[in-house]
């Protein structure tokens, strides 16, 4: 008999952990099981009512001031200790940084697989959950299934959508659990000074490339963003190597999935494409006819973007005064 049961949802990312649920609800449907919630925080009861009105029959809330702020351990031990007790069939984990880690310590601790960063899950004929992914620095999608349970996996951020608000409330059970020590303590918390985003949520993006020469060029892309109220992004060597910016995009850096993406003088590589993939359209200018970001482009500009860039928000301007 199988004694693993149900879908559970956590991220310490609360809008993440309710687009989790959207996917949950629908596989748990198709199985005719339940899903579950986990909620961990301090005077975090507010989420746990939100989590039960979008998706979750049950919401399990440990709310306990040591949980107040991400510590690895702690929320680790949490959720192991409720995987031991209650045994859910698949838990799926939010895929920010902390999620990922968390993820596959807890897939240790069970002895079990886990897989990252799914782009999609579904169910096979006989009813067993595979789970798609990016792979090869986003040359292939491979499809994956366990073959022990619990089945972990973890769920990049607007990879699915988070329901409609239902009159039908999960019910909520409060629980208390040991925590683990710390291995570590964090001595402070300093805000970045250059990144100011949430990239992966931005509807629109405004990318700069190695095409950006100097640091004050970058004045053009902020004012094309500030005019299409965008947030500005880059590839990997403006951060990595200039140190213009602190976070990129791509492969190793953040997958978004705006309406809107305009790369300006980015070559498109794959490991920077790897992330832009699933943007709605994609506006590419680049003054080298030849460029790979052309072959995904849904609009391709070829020139240069000191040209480009001042002629575009002349025009957007005139539109919006319109
Ligand atoms: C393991 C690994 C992981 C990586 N992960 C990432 C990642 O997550 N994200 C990422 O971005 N990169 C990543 N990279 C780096 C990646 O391979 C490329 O080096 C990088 O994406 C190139 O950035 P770019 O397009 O800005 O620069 P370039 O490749 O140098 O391209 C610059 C482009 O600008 C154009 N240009 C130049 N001047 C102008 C102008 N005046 N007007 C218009 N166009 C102009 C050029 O024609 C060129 O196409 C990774 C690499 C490795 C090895």
């Amino acid at each position: 008999m199988n004694e693993y049961k149900g879908i559970w949802a956590f991220s310490e990312d609360h809008s993440l952990l309710l687009e989790i649920l959207g996917k949950g609800r629908e596989i748990a449907d198709k199985l005719e099981t339940e899903v579950t919630a986990i909620v961990l925080g301090h005077n975090v009861k507010e989420k746990a009512e939100e989590a039960a009105t979008y998706g979750a029959d049950k919401v399990y809330l440990i709310d306990n001031p040591l949980l107040e702020s991400f510590q690895s351990e702690r929320y680790l031990s949490a959720l192991t200790s409720l995987t031991f007790r209650y045994k859910p069939e698949t838990f799926l984990i939010g895929s920010t940084k902390d999620g990922k880690a968390l993820a596959a310590r807890l897939a240790t601790r069970l002895n079990t697989g886990c897989i990252t960063d799914c782009i999609q899950l579904e169910l096979t004929d006989e009813k067993k959950l595979v789970a798609k992914k990016i792979v090869y620095g986003g040359k292939g999608i491979a499809t994956i299934l366990w073959q022990v349970k619990p089945q972990i996996a973890t769920i990049p951020l607007r990879t699915f959508t988070k329901l409609e608000f239902r009159e039908k409330k999960g019910q909520i059970i409060q629980l208390d659990v040991e925590l683990e020590e710390p291995k570590t303590r964090r001595l402070t918390v300093r805000p970045l000074e250059v990144s100011r985003i949430r990239v992966e949520e931005a509807e629109i993006i405004v990318s700069c490339g190695r095409g950006f020469e100097k640091k004050e060029d970058l004045a053009l892309a902020e004012e094309l963003a500030k005019v299409l109220n965008a947030q500005v992004g880059c590839s990997r060597p403006l951060a990595e190597d200039r140190k213009w910016f602190t976070e990129w995009i791509g492969l190793s850096g953040h997958k978004v999935k705006p309406k809107l993406y305009i790369a300006l003088g980015i070559s498109g590589v794959i490991q920077h494409v790897a992330g832009i993939r699933d943007s709605k359209v994609i506006v590419a200018i680049n003054k080298d006819e030849n460029a790979p970001i052309f072959e995904i482009a849904d609009y391709a500009i070829v020139g240069d973007i000191h040209e480009i860039v001042p002629a575009l928000i002349k025009a957007f301007q005139k539109c919006l005064q319109k």
